[in-house]
């Protein structure tokens, strides 16, 4: 069993720390947390041993009836792979501790790419992360953006992307972010980060990307143009899409006409939180013009990112190449809304 420890128990730590615990092949040593919020009180429900993440906060568990397991040290120095998911920034200021106890160690998007030894899609890059010390899995955007890609490319040749990407102002618990009424290109200036984001998986790709903002919380919407080295007809694009087991060919019948109504749907499934880890391509936007594929794409920014770092702890550790390692997770989470 690969022993799991996840430091940073917010939007993406407690879907990692979930998604860990249905593996077979994993278990979860702890999370870490600051402090004694609600999440706290449900990772305890959860029995989910309990550490703290700053050790002048310890009191504020005492005082609040919560019996810690440790300090963040201990967690790491008891884990096989460490999970950091703490907010943008803070992972790098960690890398030093988890180096100190030897503990490979995984970062979210919000990280910068160049401390790593590499940033990770399962679909795309698998074999780069196998047995390294520090490997970043790159956001939400640019998951949704390398797998879709990495099929195209296979089994076309991309000769260009250009995805304008509609992001939500933040998650549905995030009150501060915004905008409330507005939309904002963001950044104004081309090319947004996400471009050159996917270069660091597919380092070759010719890829432009803008970026915008709007008063919405529960997805990002991807309008993707991909210039192909071929010229498929839409169905075969289709088909190739929905044998992939993370992209979810949306089909016309379900009369769904946007992320309000997936996110319905997810919950309707009974999916975990109403998470859709799978990209969600609507079948009828697949078009064809010559060798350029049009497509919309929406992307559940609090959870595509789970499975994938689910593959990069088998990664990291050599656990498993990556076909095994996807067939599990997917198998483990139920992949396939
Ligand atoms: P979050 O704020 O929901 O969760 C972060 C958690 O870490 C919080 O519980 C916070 O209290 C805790 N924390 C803060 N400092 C800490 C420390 N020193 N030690 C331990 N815990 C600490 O943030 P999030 O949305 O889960 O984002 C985490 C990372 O994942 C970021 O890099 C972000 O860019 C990336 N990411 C976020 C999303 C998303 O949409 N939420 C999607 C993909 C990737």
């Amino acid at each position: 069993m690969l022993r799991v420890g996840i430091n940073g128990y917010g939007t993406i730590g407690k879907r990692v720390a979930d998604a860990v615990r249905a593996q077979p092949d994993m278990e979860v040593v702890g999370v870490a947390k600051t402090r004694p919020n609600f999440e706290a009180e449900r990772a305890v429900a959860k029995d989910y041993p309990l550490y703290a993440a700053i050790e002048d906060r310890v009191e504020l568990f005492d005082d609040a009836g919560i019996e810690l397991a440790g300090m963040v040290e201990e967690l790491v120095e008891e884990s096989d792979v460490i999970v950091d998911a703490c907010p943008s920034g803070v992972g790098e200021q960690n890398s030093e501790l988890y180096a100190e106890h030897d503990t490979p160690a995984l970062y979210q998007g919000g990280e910068s790419a160049e401390f790593v030894d590499t940033s990770f899609n399962a679909r795309s890059n698998f074999a780069d992360a196998v047995g390294a010390d520090h490997v970043r899995v790159v956001s939400c955007n640019t998951t949704g953006l390398s797998r879709l890609i990495a099929p195209l490319g296979e089994e076309y040749g991309v000769e260009k992307v250009r995805a304008t990407l509609v992001r939500r102002g933040g998650d549905p618990a995030q009150s501060s972010r915004g905008p409330i009424n507005d939309i904002l290109p963001d950044p104004v200036t081309l090319p947004s980060h996400h471009g050159p984001d996917v270069q660091t998986i597919f380092p070759d790709l010719a890829i432009d990307t803008l970026g915008l903002k709007v008063p919405a919380t529960l997805m990002h919407m991807h309008s993707v143009n991909v210039t192909l080295e071929a010229e498929p007809d839409a169905a075969a694009v289709r088909d190739l899409l929905a044998d992939e087991s993370r992209l979810f060919v949306i089909p016309e019948r379900f009369d769904i006409d946007g992320a309000g109504a997936l996110k319905e749907y997810a919950q309707d499934a009974g999916r975990p939180r109403g998470d859709i880890w799978e990209n969600c391509v609507w079948g009828e936007s697949v078009t064809t013009e010559g060798s350029d594929l049009y497509l919309f794409q929406a992307i559940h920014q609090e959870s595509d990112v789970v499975p994938e770092n689910v593959d990069a702890i088998r990664a990291v550790a050599n656990a498993a190449d990556a076909a095994e390692s996807v067939a599990t997770t997917d198998d483990a989470l139920g992949m396939g809304i």
